[in-house]
This record gives C-alpha cells, structure tokens and sequence, in this order.
C-alpha cells in the first residue's frame, strides 16, 4: 500500500485529484480545514467581532461547515440555525437530533425553526394550496425564498453579524455557468461572498467551503464518520435541468483537466472582484408589505408575489414566529 505524500508515515487512502497528490485520512482533514482557513482569512470573512450563524441542513456539507469552522473560530462566535422545511418524510426528528449533537460536541448551540413557525405554512401547506388552486409552482423555488428569508432573520434576531452557508466548489461554479447561461452577470456578483452590502437589513452571507470539491467533503465527512441526512426530498426533480447538464458538463471537463473547476473559480474571483470594487451600487429598495429588502425596480418582493398568487398572507418578521 502507498504511503501518504504529505506525512510519509500512513497509508493513503484518497486520491487528491487537482493536486496529484495520495493523502491519509489525517492529512486530507488538515490539508482542507486550513484551504478552509486561508479562504477565510484571505479575504478577512470573519473579523474579531463577528458572530456567523451557520446554516445547517444537515446535509454532509453542513457538517463540514460546522467541524472546519469550528476547528479554528471560537465556538461561542458561532451558532448553528436549521430550517425544517415541513415535508412529510422529509427531515426527520433523528437527523435534527444528531445536528444538534455533533454541534454541543463542537461547542455551538443549535437553533431549530420550521418554516411554519416562521412564515405560518409548512412547504408541504404551500403546495397544497398551490394544487387545490392549480396554480403552477415549483416547491424548490418556494422552498429556496423561504428559507433564505428565513435563514436572513434568524441571524438578525440572533445578533449574528455573518451568515455561513456550505456551497462547495461544485455548486459555486455550477451557478457561475447558470449565470452567464441566463445573461445575468449581475447575479454573480450579488452572489459573491465579497459582494456589496445592498441594505442593512441583509446580513452578510460568507461560504467558506467554495473552494472544496464536493468529492473532498464526501471524503471529510466519511473519515470522520458523520452520520447525514440521506432521505431524497420528494419534491427533488429529476428531469435533466439547466444545473444537472452543467454538472455533468463540469464533471468530463474535470476528467480531463483535474483542477478545472478551481481554476474557473479563481479566475472569475479576480474578474469579480476588480468590477465591484470599481463599481457603485445603489441600496435596495424596501418591500411595500413585508419590508425586507428588494431588487432594484420591484415594490413588493419575489417572496410577497408568490404568497399573494396563492392567496396566502405575507407575513413581515421573525419576531412573529413562536419559539420551538
Ligand atoms: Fe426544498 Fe426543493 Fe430541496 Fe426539497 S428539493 S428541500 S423542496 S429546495
Ligand atoms: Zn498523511
Ligand atoms: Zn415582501
């Protein structure tokens, strides 16, 4: 069996692909917990007096976003925030149980809300009434508005001065190619990490795991032994969509060229970064109902619209919701 490349003492288990390099379990933990720390520090994502809310699905990526950020920011700077989405069969008690276990082991609370607490409706009441008005809707577009409500008030509510999301390298550059795709250079931009900060009411969102291969997050949360969330939601959609075919486009490319994707990355970064520091940008306006931040041009915002298409109440804060 060959020995590790970077410790030289145990045997290598996973294949680094973008380095060429054969790494044990050990040495592929700390190789990526300080990639981790560098993004991190590079760009000072979080300063002395932050406080980061990290949202967590407990998916494996999340735990990794828990285990890394945890590994070298005081615990008592993070707090960890789920969402239970409301979908029969779908985030089940045990899962939240075991977030909430692997985070007291790491020192940060875990605070659980459920979209009903905080909107009112459970994703799985949304969609019904959307079917018995046969109003065509998708439940990951709901989904998707809902949650990054959410995820925005409960890290207001809760102090936090930064929010943390676990978008890996994969998804990064995946919505890097959606965009162009779609002609809206503008979304690369309000989605970057390093991106202006449009309103005070939007809490600065940092995702420290964008330059790690999906690949090694898997290897991560396999070595440590974490145990996630497998149930497939429901209403996951299976047809081959804008994101699965550029996936699977990225996937060839990086057989053929190990590292493509980081590289893309790193050069879009720089692209990026040199047109938001030369650029001004004007503050979002407010929604007329919920009075949450909107795009620029609109008086109500995209989540206000789709509630009122289904005939349901907006509601306009966290402090609305009860507590779990
Ligand atoms: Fe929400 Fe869609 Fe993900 Fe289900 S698949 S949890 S509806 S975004
Ligand atoms: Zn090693
Ligand atoms: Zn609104």
């Amino acid at each position: 069996m060959p020995l590790c490349d970077v410790c030289g003492l145990r045997e290598a288990k996973y294949y680094q692909h973008h380095t060429g390099r054969k790494l044990c379990g050990k040495c592929l933990i700390e190789d990526i917990r300080e990639r981790v720390k560098k993004e991190v520090d590079e760009h000072s994502l979080i300063n002395g007096s932050d406080r980061v809310l990290l949202a967590l699905s407990g998916g494996k990526d999340s735990f990794v976003l828990l285990d890394t950020l945890s590994s070298f920011v005081d615990s008592n700077r993070l707090i960890g925030f789920s969402i239970v989405e409301g979908i029969p069969g779908y985030n089940r008690e045990e899962y939240i149980l075991r977030l909430k276990k692997y985070a007291s082991e790491r020192g940060v609370d875990l605070v659980v809300k459920s979209l009903k607490e905080i909107f009112g409706y459970s994703l799985y009441e949304v969609v019904s009434i959307a079917r018995d008005r046969k109003k065509e809707m998708s439940p990951c577009t709901f989904c998707g508005a809902m949650r990054r409500r959410g995820i925005n008030l409960a890290a207001r509510e809760l102090g936090a001065t930064k929010t943390a999301t676990a978008h890996n390298l994969d998804d990064e550059v995946q919505t890097l190619f959606m965009n162009i795709l779609r002609g809206d250079p503008d979304r690369l931009i309000r989605q970057h990490p390093l991106a202006p900060r449009l309103s005070d009411l939007l809490v600065p969102r940092i995702k420290p795991l964008r330059k790690i291969y999906e690949r090694e997050i898997t290897a991560y949360a396999y070595e440590l032994g974490f145990k996630f969330q497998e149930t497939e939601c429901p209403f996951i959609v299976h047809e081959p969509t804008l994101r699965a075919r550029i996936r699977h486009w990225l996937y060839m490319l990086e057989k053929e060229r190990p590292g493509s994707m980081l590289s893309l990355l790193e050069s879009f970064d720089e692209l990026i970064i040199k047109k938001i520091s030369s650029t001004k940008y004007e503050k979002l306006p407010l929604c007329k109902i919920c009075g949450e931040p909107t795009s620029i041009g609109r008086d109500i915002c995209k989540l206000c619209e789709m509630m009122l298409d289904l005939g349901i109440e907006p509601k306009g804060s966290f402090n609305q919701t009860h507590s779990s």
